[in-house]
């Protein structure tokens, strides 16, 4: 955990990562995105789109709203089963998930053979915590209400009345915008069965259990990938999509292969026939950052019954009418950005006494890929503006003058700049630059006028 400490340290003090409304106090797992943050963001999102979305043949994009028809989360099931069984301590007044109590005293005691609380009913569980005189973690006194189901929707009203034919939901997935769209989608698009449909956007879960950092919070980023196909084709696609998800988190975004495993889900929903997490080592233990679900026909056939519209597609060369199977691939893009940050921090002793803090980002993904370095303040002013202009229009450039050279060296490599440029006067007669590489601060002298497809040569 001392990495991580260390790590939110950096977001806060270089500008990745602010804790949300923090002159006011903050406000519990919120968090605001600054400067390189959200360059770094926008990156990652940008390889997903380009992967998932641009570089498949049968695939299209969305940008479905945040707000939907209530209905909609009726018939996906989050009204009546997106809860949290929580139960309070009469004693210290602190709120607990009753699964996680169940689970948490299993493993103080060892418990042989743990009882998977997923199992349980709501009344199994009290009777767990009854019998066993589960204690509070936080006053050690055994004290609780009974289980309430405290459902993780935001729910807000529209308009003036607060009145339930008021009553909206924040989303808590993007997914179903894929769904309830999909004939629109599959007409306008004129889509042949298997294709899929991306989508990148905020969602909110009203979660009590705090976050390690930015992994789990109330407000968050998904990039959903709904494949429709047929249930022959279901498994096959299912298994290609996990490998997809992989090759996007070691080829794309640059994750360690060894920080990353798969891990099947230990119960199926009744409607798949298959899921599983990709999880990423953090610093405080592997955590999920994406999963791939096979989802069965479940959620169109229950837009359909719902909506009392057709969800179904029609092949055009036999004319035969279906309800799709989908094949979802779900990924966390603000959980997939504290995995890049937690496997590129690096301290290395480059002399004696001397640690360099070193992002080592893949240079695609970087906050800024190039920094224009004036190595002295006079004179030089002109010719670095002109290189920035060149410069920005094809990379994130940054600009820094202030300090000795090997302390500037040192910001960008805190914050994972993976080339500087450095102006000297030699660079007014021979029109050449120096590039600084981030890993291995090695140097070359490079013309400015090949000094972008240099560049570019480099950014894989
Ligand atoms: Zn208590």
């Amino acid at each position: 955990m001392e990495n991580l400490d260390k790590i939110i340290a950096l977001c806060k003090s270089r500008g990745f990562i602010f804790p949300g409304s923090e002159i006011y106090g903050g406000l519990a797992n919120t968090w605001d995105y600054g400067p390189l943050g959200v360059e770094l963001k926008n990156n990652i999102k940008a390889a997903w789109w380009q992967y998932f979305v641009r570089e498949c043949k049968n695939s299209v994009g969305l940008d479905g709203g945040i707000l939907m028809n209530p209905s909609v989360w009726v018939a996906s099931g989050h009204v009546g089963g997106f809860s949290d069984p929580l139960m309070d301590c009469k004693a210290c007044k602190t709120r607990h998930r009753a699964d996680n109590l169940i689970n948490n005293f299993q493993k103080t005691q060892k418990t042989k053979n743990p009882i998977d609380p997923d199992t349980l009913s709501v009344n199994q569980m009290e009777e767990f915590v009854a019998t066993n005189k589960v204690p509070c973690p936080h006053c050690a006194k055994q004290d609780w209400t009974g289980i309430r189901q405290f459902n993780l929707m935001f729910k807000t009203n529209r308009g003036v009345v607060e009145d339930s034919a008021s009553v909206v939901y924040l989303r808590p997935e993007t997914a179903q915008s894929q769904f309830v769209n999909f004939t629109n989608l599959q007409r306008t698009s004129r889509l042949k069965i298997p294709f899929g449909v991306g989508q990148i956007g905020k969602a909110f879960r009203n979660e009590i259990t705090p976050g390690n950092f930015t992994f789990r919070t109330i407000e968050f980023e998904q990039m959903e990938y709904q494949h429709f196909t047929t249930d022959e084709k279901s498994l096959d696609d299912y298994h290609m999509f996990k490998t997809k998800a992989m090759e996007f988190y070691i080829d794309r975004v640059g994750l360690r292969k060894e920080n990353l495993r798969f891990k099947d889900h230990a119960t199926l929903c009744h409607y798949a026939k298959a899921a599983v997490d990709a999880e990423f080592l953090f610093p405080f233990g592997f955590g999920e950052i994406g999963g791939t679900h096979h989802r069965g026909t479940h959620d169109l056939g229950s837009h359909q019954k719902c909506s009392c519209k057709s969800c179904e597609y029609v092949d055009p060369s036999t004319g035969d009418r279906f309800i799709p199977t989908v094949v979802e691939s779900s990924h966390g893009c603000d959980r997939i950005l504290l995995a890049v940050l937690c496997d590129a921090y690096n301290e290395e002793e480059i002399a004696k006494d001397d640690i360099r803090v070193v992002l080592k980002i893949k240079p695609s993904i970087a906050p800024y890929k190039v920094a224009v370095l004036p190595l002295q303040k006079k004179g030089l002013t002109n010719k670095s503006d002109e290189l920035f202009a060149q410069l920005s229009k094809n990379f994130s450039t940054t600009y820094d003058d202030a300090g000795s050279i090997g302390k500037r060296y040192r910001r960008q490599d805190e914050i994972g700049t993976p080339f500087c440029v450095t102006i000297d006067y030699e660079t007014l007669e021979d029109n050449a630059v120096t590039i600084r590489h981030r890993d291995s601060m090695k140097q070359e002298r490079v013309k400015i006028k090949d000094l972008t497809t240099t560049i570019q040569k480099y950014l894989v």
